[in-house]
């Protein structure tokens, strides 16, 4: 008898050709969230993923985690496992796991079983009916209910026997490479992170671009997009975050446009550079953290003016129709709030306008872009000296 985890993802979206790819990026991801917290082994089994302890010591408490909220991850259970397959062994292991489980108070229960050995001398309702007799002959708190049990007891009869009694939901989803890839802008900030993850939800893997401009914004806020785009990858799977250096693109829209308009210019050089990089990586669209009016740069105004500067991608704004507390609910669950509320000095509020236009004018916008000397040049620029990290 061993304790393992089993794990079951979005089956219905992995009819297609792309389900060993897929199943394979699952494994990656929950063997490298468990690397570090001791010697686990992951494996396929039959439409599962089956998650061991070499040295039999399954620590459920600290694994149970760091794979449930894996995206595409439907649900967990702690499970045994049990190489030989006698309903005597049977009955008896299913004992010990509803005792060490559910002994605390009264429960009603029922077993079902899952029979794929065909060749097993006994069919499904029997070997629920043998197991769960032998429940209720040894143990006091229990009373058979089948309509509306507290206890469902699962034996999964397959290569090996599989015996649980509980499930853990994830977040559902889709499993991430099912939908493509889109390249998000992740600041330092509360809601980037959380349009990423909202993205990936939908089976959507991501690269994120980071704009960082020193001596202006610190190393420390450097530091905090890397630590964002770790814990995301936790739930995502692998990121490679772009480090774009954004300093003379920034001095150069600072001098050339009136301070109102300058957040929109700004922005609108992210995109484009945002844009070339996600064609490269072979996106399907890109990723921002707006909140409609959150901000003067997040009005429907605002958001069409800096939007044509995208040429050929959609822009994606998962957060558009949600209130910060939401936004915030959702950051706390996953881990990247106390990331984002880090203080860090801007050294310098320059780029920061006093009273940025809220309801900027496309064509007036525009205009100005393309007074701005060498915009193109350096954006290129930008291109050509990215820092790449991989998660
Ligand atoms: P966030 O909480 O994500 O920082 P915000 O409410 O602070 O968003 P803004 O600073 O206006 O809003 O940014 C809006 C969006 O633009 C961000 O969600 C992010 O997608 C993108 N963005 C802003 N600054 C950067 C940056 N330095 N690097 C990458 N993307 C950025
Ligand atoms: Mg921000």
């Amino acid at each position: 008898m061993q304790n393992v985890l089993l794990a079951k993802y979005g089956e219905i979206a992995l009819r297609g050709k792309n389900r060993h790819l897929i199943e394979n990026a699952l494994l990656k991801t929950i063997s490298k969230n468990l690397e570090k917290i001791g010697n686990y082994y992951v494996s396929k089994e039959q439409g599962r993923i089956l998650i061991e302890n070499k040295d039999n010591n399954f620590e459920y408490d600290k694994v149970i985690p760091l794979v449930v909220n894996i995206l595409g991850i439907t649900a967990v259970c702690p499970a045994i496992k049990l190489d030989d397959s006698n309903i005597e062994n049977i009955r008896k292991n299913a004992l010990l796991h509803i005792k060490e489980h559910w002994s605390d108070k009264d429960y009603t229960f029922k077993v079902e079983t899952k029979r794929s050995d065909k060749n097993y001398p006994m069919d499904s309702r029997e070997i629920s009916s043998d197991v769960g007799g032998y429940i209720l002959d040894n143990t006091d708190n229990l009373t058979v209910n089948v309509r509306e049990p507290d206890i469902t007891l699962m034996v999964e009869i397959r290569n090996y026997v599989y015996v649980y009694s509980k499930l853990i939901k994830g977040f559902g989803g889709l499993p991430i490479g099912t939908s493509g890839k889109a390249t998000v802008l992740l600041s330092g900030g509360i809601d980037s992170p959380v349009a990423a993850f909202m993205m990936a939800k939908r089976g959507v893997s991501i690269e994120a671009v980071y704009f960082h401009s020193p001596p202006y914004t610190s190393d420390r806020a450097k530091q905090k997009v890397i630590d964002l785009a770790e814990q995301l990858s936790k739930f995502t799977g692998e990121i490679k975050l772009h480090i774009v250096p954004f300093t003379e693109t920034q001095l150069k829209i600072y001098e050339s446009v009136p301070p109102e308009k300058m957040t929109i210019l700004l922005k609108r050089a992210m995109f484009k550079v945002a844009e070339k990089i996600a064609l490269n990586n072979g996106s399907q669209g890109l990723v921002t953290g707006d909140s409609i009016g959150q901000v003067a740069s997040q009005t429907m105004q605002a958001i069409e003016a800096i939007n044509s500067a995208v040429e050929s991608l959609p822009v994606f704004r998962p957060l558009c129709s949600m209130d910060k507390q939401e936004i915030i609910d959702i950051a706390r669950k996953l881990g990247t709030f106390d990331i984002s509320i880090r203080p860090y000095e801007d050294c310098c509020t320059i780029f920061v306008a006093k009273h940025p236009e809220t309801k900027p004018k496309r064509s007036i916008i525009e205009n100005i872009e393309k007074n701005i000397e060498n915009l193109d040049i350096l954006i290129n620029k930008c291109i050509e000296n990215i820092e790449t990290i991989i998660f």
